[in-house]
């Protein structure tokens, strides 16, 4: 079933989000892309950038970091790490001891690294890392500094810049797909962290970089050209521009979108009511605004019993091409507005009955709450919960 899920937030849930009446502009909108921030998982290496704007933190926070485990000197030497970003962003990352936090690390021996992206971090569940680090970095100085400031590039929202859409890299895609084999990469897992590419918006007006700390090495026989980066261990004058402009001095960002947060989601109640002839769904969480004036939207999508989407057929509850229901709000910055949590009903979203197909995979339903936040050109996917299962029972 996870599997299922998995790919449907590669790929397949990549679609048209439908919206009817004032919101007709977006019926065209490819963007309903899934949490790709849950991608930007692994490296030990390349390279800078790229962020997404979506999910930056505010100018001049404090961000909390929590350590899950580790002894009081590698905590230490990976905060010293860390903090190198701040020379250079309006940022400060601060040690906690206890919650509330807004980054989570955690080390082991799996040989692996990978952070949640940005401010994505603070919808995560608190008891769960949003950052790993293998334990055995602590044996090579120079790789422990690399991977440390580069993971906290994402944790800013820096992304990969061997991603961005102005590399040019001509790679050499035959050899990396039998290369990435060896590692247990199939080739949609090598299209996703390797080959894909951010939009244009992505790259905030810099220009490619391949001396970015956030860029992965380059051997010359992963392209068709020669080309080649190696292993990058600073951050570069291109990161240092891009972190300025991200989070400035001033205190004010050049280019603000619409950045919400969804905080302590909880579940999706689910009511049917045959009266009404459907589902009642009540998704309960808090969300925080920030940034721009925008527009949200609150989704509940319906999946079957073993996680595959189930295909929308009338528009007016489609989400994304799946079965689903939602509510848009024009929300300004600075809002922190808790939806079903003292009076558990007062947010509601309704599926009719007829809308779900009567089979036996649907005999058994499984419900995800989805958020997107549009600044009027693009529509960002932002949080996308775990799902809940339901009975459909006798209708
Ligand atoms: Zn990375």
């Amino acid at each position: 079933m996870k599997n299922n899920f998995k790919l449907l937030v590669t790929g397949a849930i990549i679609g048209t989000l439908i919206y009817t009446g004032a919101h007709a502009q977006y019926c065209t909108t490819k963007e309903a892309k899934a949490r790709e921030s849950k991608l930007i998982k692994f490296d030990t290496t390349k390279g800078r950038g790229l962020a997404d704007n979506f999910f930056l933190w505010d100018v001049g926070q404090q961000i909390q970091v929590r350590f899950l485990n580790g002894t009081p000197e590698q905590q230490a030497k990976v905060m010293e790490l860390a903090k190198q970003w701040e020379q250079y962003a309006n940022i400060k990352f601060i040690q906690v001891f206890a919650e509330p936090s807004n980054i989570r690390v955690e080390f082991s021996d799996s040989d692996e690294n990978y952070s949640l992206l940005g401010s994505d971090a603070n919808q995560g569940d608190p008891t769960e890392h949003t950052m790993h680090l293998f334990s055995g970095l602590f044996n090579d100085p120079t790789r422990l500094k690399r991977t440390v400031v580069h993971e906290f590039g994402h944790a800013l929202g820096f992304m990969h810049e061997h991603s961005s859409p102005i590399t040019g890299i001509n790679w050499n895609k035959d050899t990396m797909y039998k290369f990435y084999a060896k590692y247990g990469w199939d080739e949609d897992m090598v299209n996703a962290q390797v080959f894909k590419v951010y939009e244009e918006r992505y790259t905030n007006g810099t220009k490619y970089d391949p001396k970015s700390i956030m860029h992965y090495p380059i051997p010359s026989w992963q392209t068709t050209n020669g080309f080649s980066v190696g292993w990058n261990t600073d951050i570069s004058e291109g990161d240092k521009q891009l972190a300025a402009l991200l989070y400035p001095a001033s205190g004010v960002r050049a280019t603000e979108v619409p950045r919400i947060s969804i905080l302590n989601y909880t579940t999706t109640k689910i009511k049917a009511d045959k009266t009404a002839g459907g589902l009642k769904l009540y998704p309960s969480f808090n969300i925080n605004t920030s940034g721009a004036t925008g527009d949200v939207y609150l989704c509940v999508l319906l999946f079957d019993k073993d996680g595959n989407a189930i295909m929308a057929t009338d528009e007016k509850y489609n989400v994304s091409g799946v079965v689903g229901a939602y509510k848009g709000f024009r929300m300004g910055p600075g809002k922190k507005i808790s939806v079903n949590k003292q009076n558990p009903e007062e947010f509601e979203l309704f599926i009719p009955f007829s809308n779900i197909p009567n089979t036996p995979n649907t005999s058994e339903i499984q419900v995800v709450f989805r958020t997107f936040v549009s600044d009027g050109k693009d529509l960002k996917s932002t949080f996308f919960s775990t799902p809940v299962s339901y009975q459909m029972g006798a209708r």
